[in-house]
């Protein structure tokens, strides 16, 4: 149970158009500016998956929304600010920030990978839906979320006619649709205002997904590092530790893994993946160090590996498991199609044509990117030759896009054969 304290349960990913206010939001959340990376920085934009963690408190006297409050919102010496009662800590939840610019979609399509629900982010000073706001909802759609609560952000900014007219743009575009029911929640992200109505909302429509702890443990790897600084001694050398969201079962500090599909060789004149096989030496989570890791947020997990194996995200894609656990490396997909009826992130209209042999397409499964060509197609049934093999068993969800005038779109989805 303690160790349940430390462990975030949960992931909420963000989504929405660029410049809605995804990354101040989190901030607001959490106190944590997710998007860290210096580059990103220069850009004013999210490149890579980031994660902040943070912990709900509720008041057990005063009624909702006032009733809310995180680690970032909650008055220092942890008593509600209208009744003074101590505060209880409910669960920690870690918020997943991934890019709303429209190159970077197959980011945002591993990043929901790990989502157990999300936060919709709409600005209200524009119209609703922008062409990332449709292609984020669409690839919330495909890969199976299913918790969602949509944030009508900037409303610091607009008049409350606006604000109303933005309301119903939003009623409007999830009408019919499996959101239909989720809740608006208007906020100002930057003056961190009506923020406890929002975690209200996150409690009733994100809750902690039901574990089974029998199955097989199961990471996806989104980062891989070498965390020693140059010069170092080689007798002071740590092992390379790879990144990721655990998606079922736990892990425990010395065990054995495998790592799927695992790293390029040439054999025969042939390039293959080999998996690779270690011993977990610690696990993290932030930087509290754990025994045992489980499902939500981001896990570090410390390895014997040589460090020049997982440096600079090399392992970026894989799958971890205990030996002999994982499914099968797919150099040859097989992929039951479904296609869109139209292509997503553009601001026109435009159909989706049907898969045509000797195509080349870009498939999403899990956290893991490959392109590959498509060598046959039968009825909805695609055969595609990947560059990069797949771990991936019968029935996995696969998201499936084409380059258009250039850049890769959205099209379908698919499951594994
Ligand atoms: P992202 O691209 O969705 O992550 O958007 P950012 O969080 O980087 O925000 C984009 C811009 O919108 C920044 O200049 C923010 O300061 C601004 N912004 C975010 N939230 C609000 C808000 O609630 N009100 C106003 N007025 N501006 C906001
Ligand atoms: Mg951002």
């Amino acid at each position: 149970q303690e160790a349940l304290k430390k462990q975030p349960l949960v992931n909420i990913g963000t989504s929405g158009h660029v410049d809605h206010g995804k990354t101040t939001l989190i901030e607001a959340l959490t106190g944590v500016w997710a998007s860290r990376h210096s580059e990103e920085l220069k850009r004013g934009i999210t490149l890579k998956i980031g994660y902040a963690d943070t912990a709900i408190y509720k008041c057990p006297k005063c009624p909702p929304p006032q009733a809310y409050y995180t680690s970032a919102t909650m008055p220092k010496d942890g008593k509600c600010k209208y009744c003074g009662s101590p505060l209880e800590f409910v669960r920690k939840v870690s918020f997943i920030d991934v890019p709303g610019h429209e190159m970077l979609m197959s980011i945002m399509l591993a990043g929901a990978a790990l989502m157990d629900g999300a936060l919709l982010v709409v600005d209200a000073t524009k119209e609703c839906p922008q062409p990332q706001t449709r292609e984020h909802f669409t690839a919330l759609s495909i890969i199976g979320v299913r918790n969602l609560v949509i944030v009508q952000n900037k409303v610091d900014v607009v008049s409350k006619e606006r604000a109303l007219e933005s309301y119903n743009e939003i009623k409007k575009f999830i009408a019919g649709t499996w959101a239909e029911n989720a809740p608006i929640v208007p906020v100002s992200a930057l003056h961190k205002a009506n923020i406890d109505a929002l975690v209200w909302a996150i409690e009733e429509y994100i809750p902690t997904p039901r574990r089974d702890f029998s199955k097989p443990p199961r990471m996806f790897v989104i980062r891989s590092f070498d965390v020693n600084k140059p010069g170092t001694n080689a007798k002071d050398l740590v092992g390379g530790v790879l990144g990721g969201t655990i998606v079922q079962g736990r892990f425990e500090v010395g065990h054995e893994i495998e790592i799927r599909p695992g790293i390029k060789i040439k054999k025969d004149g042939q390039e293959v993946y080999e998996p690779v096989y270690t011993t977990i030496t610690s696990l993290k989570t932030g930087d509290q160090p754990l025994e045992k890791a489980y499902p939500g947020g981001l896990v570090a997990v410390g390895t014997t590996l040589d460090p020049s194996v997982t440096k600079a995200d090399n392992l970026i894609g894989n799958v971890v498991g205990y030996p002999g656990t994982l499914p099968p490396t797919l150099y040859d997909l097989e992929i039951e199609v479904n296609l869109l009826e139209r292509v997503v992130g553009l601001d026109k209209p435009m159909k989706v044509e049907p898969v045509r042999a000797g195509e080349i397409l870009m498939v999403n499964v899990g956290t893991a990117l490959s392109i590959g060509a498509v060598t046959s197609v039968r009825d909805n049934v695609a055969h595609m030759k990947l560059k990069i093999p797949v771990v991936a068993e019968t029935g996995t969800r696969v998201a499936i896009s084409r380059q258009l005038a250039g850049k890769w779109r959205l099209i379908g989805y698919g499951f594994v054969k």
